[in-house]
């Protein structure tokens, strides 16, 4: 019979540690269905559907995982990781109006599950090589947010 056994010193991916930074920023949206009829978005999305919009205080929280650098005990450059949160979602979402000046949302419901996905796909590309995205939550409100993990097909 093989038994297997635990190494003396736990290996290093044992070591994986989960950091995550938050960031803020404030945008309009309304919450329209373009398939749907005027009385189909009332009825769904309720007063979020009007097509002026209204605004929010977003919540983003960015979690990375990784093994801490044996020399810095770091994950990821905490400079780093901050300047692409600051390019790729607060310099291109704080203030605007998600509808009609932030892509895809001209054409995607900018619901706050659609926000997550969209951030994971702004920030995914920009990481290094040592610190793998591992989740995105956005809350809408402080009551309500949604977390997104990639896509795990
Ligand atoms: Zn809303």
């Amino acid at each position: 019979m093989l038994l297997f056994k635990y190494p003396a010193e736990a290996p290093p991916h044992l070591s994986t540690v989960y950091l995550t930074r938050k960031l803020e920023f404030s945008a309009s949206h309304a919450c329209r269905a373009a398939g749907l009829s005027e009385e189909e978005n009332r009825r769904l999305y309720g007063a979020a559907s009007n097509p002026l919009g209204h605004g929010h205080n977003y919540v983003v929280e960015v979690t990375v995982r990784g093994e801490p650098d044996p020399v810095t005990g770091m994950v990821i450059d905490l400079k780093e990781l901050k300047q692409i949160l600051e390019r790729e979602i607060v310099e291109p979402m704080d203030h605007r109006h998600l509808n009609h000046e932030v892509p895809p949302f001209d054409r995607v419901v900018p619901t706050v599950e659609n926000l997550a996905i969209e951030i994971w796909r702004r920030v995914e590309p920009h990481l290094p090589e040592a610190a793998r995205l591992h989740a995105i939550r956005v809350y809408e409100t402080p009551d309500l947010f949604a977390d997104y993990f990639g896509d795990r097909r």
